[in-house]
């Protein structure tokens, strides 16, 4: 008898389009969208372990209490001492209005690895 584990696997990227006019923001959006399922489709269709592209959640990003552009690298990040964390976006911090990602946080901020 085989015994299987069941994984949700996801991943996030982060886009931006301009914001006029309206429908070219909407289809670029969507274009963006559409590439990620076609490649994903393509990549894993013929892998007996893949069960499925599951969902698709898009998620407008602003600066924010609990999200903002790193100073040093423009990653976007999220507030990893908030409550209203952006799930799918790399943990940082805000210090002063500045946001540091892990890698390029100032040093005292830093957590220590085990
Ligand atoms: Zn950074």
């Amino acid at each position: 008898m085989s015994v299987h584990k069941t994984f949700l696997v996801q991943y996030a990227i982060v886009i931006e389009v301009p914001t006029e006019p309206t429908e070219a923001a909407l289809e670029a959006e969507l274009r963006f969208r559409n590439q990620l399922n076609d490649a994903i489709t393509h990549v894993f269709r013929n892998q007996p372990n893949y069960l499925g592209l599951q969902t698709e959640r898009v998620t407008l990003i602003n600066e924010s209490s609990s999200t903002g552009q790193c100073a040093k690298c423009r990653l976007w990040i999220t507030n990893a001492e908030s409550p209203s964390i952006l799930d799918g976006l790399c943990r940082g911090v805000c210090i002063n209005d500045q946001w540091y990602c892990e890698d390029h946080q100032p040093r005292k901020n830093r957590r220590k690895r085990t």
